[in-house]
This record gives structure tokens, sequence and C-alpha cells, in this order.
């Protein structure tokens, strides 16, 4: 298959596994920071072509495993409402709250819908004029062009049924954090190609400069991601710390400038809580003031929730790469995707959910 095929190439990828064993001359730790990543590294058994001294780092790069658990419980208590028809993407719908999960709530007679873009919820509410439609807006910087653009329509077209419950997170701030922390192991980043086609790669020089760690924009298929960690260790080896891109066939560095205005227009930065991680600063988009009517949240009138997560669930340190989802007591035992405790065990970006789903004990 064109373009896909390319990328899967066991010979290259022989080839490119070599070359990592060459340069190779003491132990890293590197971080993929995006679930998509970790989904192909874990599928494809990369980890296994390189050498034992390098160490993989899963990082916390799923937005449905880092929405806090008070949003999914303020999602539960929206789509309960009679009154509203909820959407959202398809992995929210089973993601664990405190009580009960969305699809719970559809099967107890919300009406909650799976889709695939938030104009799609628009359309949805123009046609129902009778009902509040609001949108579960996830996701990093990828998705929030197309959740910008919906609000912006709906303000456009004075649609005033929808709103969105935003759980909006950034990369960068993210990386800080893990870079911060006195437990952080991590000494070099593959960053999310499709974050970086979206944001380019501006926002990582100076976090390469201050924490002295190498950054390589790298694509998902197999050969992008071997790739993007022959050129991290290559840096690594060489004692720099320079951003590199990969991903040239889908990136540069000032990345998409339209959806980057489109995103701006209708967000501005603000503290998010991390599902497992806790607050950090900067790190998540919000509506601003010109918007801020189809902000569900203050829409539905929701007080701040005070929740505990499941204690058996380690998934906060398994999104800061200090652990790996088998090291977890119940993994694969109280914790499946049937019956998940955790956010990482249900999103197709989730890291147990890659471990759990190709049987990798090790
Ligand atoms: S295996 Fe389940 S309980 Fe353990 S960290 Fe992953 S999601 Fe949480």
């Amino acid at each position: 298959m064109k373009y896909i095929d390319e990328y899967r190439d066991p010979d290259a990828a022989r080839k490119y596994s070599e070359l990592i064993h060459n340069i190779t001359t003491k132990s890293w730790n590197i971080m993929e920071v995006c679930g998509g990543q970790t989904h192909a590294i874990v599928k494809f058994g990369l980890d296994e072509l390189l050498p034992k001294s390098i160490r993989l780092i899963h990082g916390p790069g799923c937005p449905v495993c880092v929405t806090s658990l008070e949003l999914i419980d303020k999602s539960i208590e929206i789509a309960s409402n009679p009154n509203v028809i909820f959407c959202s993407f398809g992995d929210m719908l089973r993601v664990p709250g405190s009580k009960k999960d969305l699809l719970q709530v559809k099967s107890e007679g919300g009406d909650v819908r799976m889709l695939y873009s938030p104009l799609d919820a628009l359309k949805i509410a123009k046609n129902n004029p009778d009902k509040e439609v609001v949108f579960f807006a996830v996701g990093f910087e990828t998705t929030a062009p197309a959740n910008a653009m919906a609000v912006y329509q709906a303000k456009e077209h004075g649609i005033q049924n929808f709103s969105i419950l935003v759980s909006h997170v950034l990369v960068p701030p993210a990386m800080e954090a893990i870079l911060s922390s006195e437990s952080c192991l991590v000494q070099g980043f593959l960053a999310a190609g499709h974050v970086c086609a979206v944001m380019g790669y501006n926002e990582y020089y100076p976090i390469a400069e201050k924490y002295k760690v190498p950054v390589v924009v790298t694509g998902f298929e197999p050969l992008d991601i071997l790739q993007g960690i022959y050129m991290c260790v290559k840096q690594l080896e060489e004692g720099r710390f320079e951003i590199e891109n990969q991903y040239a066939r889908a990136v540069n560095k000032e990345g998409n400038v339209n959806a980057q205005n489109i995103v701006s227009s209708v967000f501005k930065v603000g503290t998010r809580k991390w599902r497992g991680i806790g607050e950090i600063p900067d790190s998540g988009l919000i509506l601003n003031e010109s918007f801020i009517e189809y902000d569900a949240s203050l829409k539905f009138g929701l007080a701040e929730l005070v929740v505990d997560e499941p204690k058996e669930c380690i998934s906060g340190i398994i999104l800061q790469g200090l652990k790996k989802p088998h090291e977890c007591d119940a993994f694969g035992k109280l914790c499946t995707p049937e019956h998940p405790l955790g956010a990482t065990m249900v999103s197709s970006e989730g890291a147990c959910a890659a471990y759990y789903r190709y049987r990798k004990n090790k």
C-alpha cells in the first residue's frame, strides 16, 4: 500500500536497528510523548530491536488518559440531563468516572452520541433547536482547531443551543513538568508529529536549551520511530541537545498558521488538571471571553467537584514514564479493557491498553 508499506519495510527497520546499535555506547532514556507512538512501539516490537541500554519511556500524550476525573464526572452529569444531546469522540464513552461512564448514561436512556467531528455536533444543534447540544472537546493541539472552528461557526450563525466541555491540553508544558520533576528519568524526547504539524516546533527550542535535552519531531510508522530514536541517540552520544525534524513530510517549523489563528481567536491558555498527574500551570486551553457563552461548564452551572481516583490505579505514574503498565498490580487482573479502572486501559492511545492488547509483560 502506497505510503504505508514504505514505512514498515523490515529490511530498512533492521538497518536502523543496526545503526542504533553501532552508535550506542551508554544507557539512555528516551520518552515518546504520544500514545500513538507507544502503540506502534509495542505493536511492532520496536523496543526489542534496540540495544538493551536504550530504554523507551512512555509519555503522557494520550488526551483521553489525561482528562481529569472531575471533567469525566461533569460530562456524565451533563449527559444525564434529559434536555441534552451529548456528543463525544468514541474513546471517551468508556472512560470510567467516579461512579459510571458515558456509555452507562446512554444505556440508561441518555442521548449520548459518538461523533468524529465537532462540526457534526453543530449540525445536530441546528437540527434540534429544542435541545442543548454539548460536545466533549478533548485533545491536544491536534483537535483544538476543529473544536475552535465549531465554536466560531456557532457564534457566526447565532447558534445558541451548542456548547463545548473543554478539556484541551498542551504538550510543551507537560514536557516541562516532567523535566522539572526530581524523579525525571527522561534524557531525550520524540515529539509527537501530529501536534507539530499544527503547532510547528518553535516552542521546543527553549525547552531543549533550558533542560539540555534533544527533541526529535517524529512520526508514527515503525521506520519513523526507529529513525527518530536513531537521531535522538546520535545527539545524546554527541552531547548535543537540538531540535531535529524526522517527520519533514508532514511538519515544518512554523506549523499550520491558519489552524493556530483559529485556535488563538477562540481559546486562551489556562491551568489544567491532568488525570493522575495533577495541575500543570498554563497547560490547557480554555474559551476566551468572546466565546465564554459556549462553555458547557458555565452554561450548566456545574460546581467544582472533589473526587478520588481509584487507589489501585497508578496511571499517573505510568503517564509520567516512571513505571510500565505491567508493573501495576491491577494490570490484567482487576483492570482489563472490559473492566477498566483507569483511562489508560480504555483509550486507543493508552499505554495500559497497548500492553494488554499486545500481551507484552516485559
Ligand atoms: S493497569 Fe489499569 S489500574 Fe493499572 S495503571 Fe493501567 S489503567 Fe490504572
